[in-house]
């Protein structure tokens, strides 16, 4: 008896589904702006196949619930309308892009926004929008007095709006857990509560941020569950508002080239007892040795902070110009971060100076301390990795504890993405070359 055969024209209806779903997986996570063509999409690709397929495909809604639209496109807008007709009732993932700015893309843009993404608002689960700067405005008010009540997720790039706040969302989206915005300032949506993870970049403000800080300052007042915070903060003033947040575990902040004390002016506007990840971008030496040296902050305590992070993404010249040497003692450990066990250094300047002030002979024993992590480039890859291992040999001869030392070669800057080498909290070091030496 011959055993059956099986065909992919034969296979079962629930097979068929679950292959389209599987070629989805990736997109959901995908947090590029890269549109795929329909070529790419498993639910277009198999509902071409034949006519078994096709009804099997387009009569099954949740394969039709990942829109991408990028309006430059010619039949975008179609494509966008088949979707939302083939996904009926079910939630849907929207991500528009419109990064070129003709009079033609701009008005269909603002067409379907109003005919076509606003009357089904109320099944959006996650919106990403990216939008260049001449329709941004009226895009975006087209959501001014929405309710969303079943989105999770908002991200919105803009290029350069101006400095008023913008409304949205006004009648509530009680769900929404993660919020990014970058250029511009949100004014706070009705109902921000439910948030965990916010975002708010605003790169490209040259004038002073006082206004900006306050904003951000209430919006986080309003997300008693925050958990996730990053900011870029470009100014500090000497009244500037303080950021309590009790729950707050990961922070991430940009700051501008600046004096020594400005990280420690960074640090001192928050108060949030529970954070155990820092990172800073855009810090140098001296700045990281004149917070590390200090033994107290003003208001805030950071008593559960493990791991601290510093990295820069451009080239400095600090070293060549022998500049801003740190003439400031790192305490070991830390006073201001009693609990610190990890301790990150990438592409920083005069990296061997704070090395030798933090395990060189004059040291204290710092026991909590386990790993350092060592990110340089190019050439001062060797250089960095020579100045541990000194330090490191004293501290075995003292019969002290040594933390594990991890030395990685950074890729060139220019292959760096947006965020430098870590692109994201959960890509930690994968976005770094090899080899990466271990030194202990
Ligand atoms: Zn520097």
């Amino acid at each position: 008896m011959s055993a059956p055969t099986t065909t992919i024209s034969s296979l079962p209806y629930e097979l068929l589904v679950a292959i389209a779903v599987a070629g989805q997986e990736d997109r959901v996570a995908e947090s590029n702006w890269e549109i795929r063509t329909t070529t790419f999409k498993s639910e277009w690709t198999l509902s071409q196949l034949s006519h078994r397929f096709r009804d099997v495909i387009v009569g099954a809604p949740a394969l039709w619930t990942l829109i991408e639209t990028d309006f430059i496109s010619e039949g975008s807008v179609e494509i966008l309308n088949l979707y939302l007709e083939r996904s009926r009732a079910s939630k849907l993932s929207i991500m528009l892009c419109q990064q070129w700015s003709s009079r033609a893309v701009g008005e269909r843009l603002l067409l379907t926004g109003t005919n076509h993404i606003v009357p089904h608002v109320h099944r959006i689960q996650r919106l990403r929008i990216l939008l260049e700067k001449r329709w941004a405005w009226d895009m975006l008010a087209l959501f001014r007095d929405e309710a969303a009540p079943h989105l999770q997720h908002l991200e919105i790039v803009c290029a350069t709006l101006d400095e008023t706040p913008l409304v949205m969302f006004s009648s509530g989206v009680p769900r929404l857990d993660f919020l990014k915005i970058d250029g511009f300032i949100l004014q706070s949506p009705a109902a921000a509560f439910a948030l965990t993870h916010l975002e708010l970049r605003k790169d490209w403000c040259i004038d002073p941020a006082y206004p900006t800080l306050n904003q951000y300052a209430a919006l986080t007042a309003q997300c008693p569950l925050l958990e996730y915070l990053q900011l870029d903060v470009n100014w500090v003033p000497e009244e500037a508002p303080r950021f309590l947040i009790p729950t707050l575990k990961y922070l991430r902040i940009s700051i501008p080239g600046e004096d020594a004390d400005y990280l420690l002016a960074v640090v001192g506007i928050f108060d949030a007892p529970a954070l155990t990840e820092l990172i800073f971008d855009g810090t140098h030496g001296d700045q990281i040795a004149f917070l590390l040296g200090r033994k107290t902050l003003p208001h805030s305590i950071f008593p559960a902070l493990t791991s601290l992070t510093f990295l820069l993404r451009d080239s400095c010249g600090c070293e060549s110009a022998n500049e801003n040497l740190p003439s400031h003692t790192i305490s070991s450990p830390p006073a201001i971060f009693p609990a610190l066990s990890r301790l990150t250094l990438i592409n920083q300047c005069f990296t061997e100076h704070l090395i030798q002030d933090m395990l060189g002979p004059a040291s204290h024993p710092w026991p909590l301390l386990k790993t350092i992590t060592l990110g340089a480039v190019d050439d001062s890859f060797e250089k960095v990795g020579a100045a541990v291992e000194d330090p490191m040999d004293s501290k075995r001869q003292r019969g002290e504890p040594v933390p594990e030392v991890q030395l990685l070669q950074l890729l060139s800057r220019e292959n760096w993405s947006e965020n430098g080498p870590y692109a994201e909290r959960s890509c930690s070091l994968g976005k770094l070359s090899s080899p990466v030496s271990h030194r202990t």
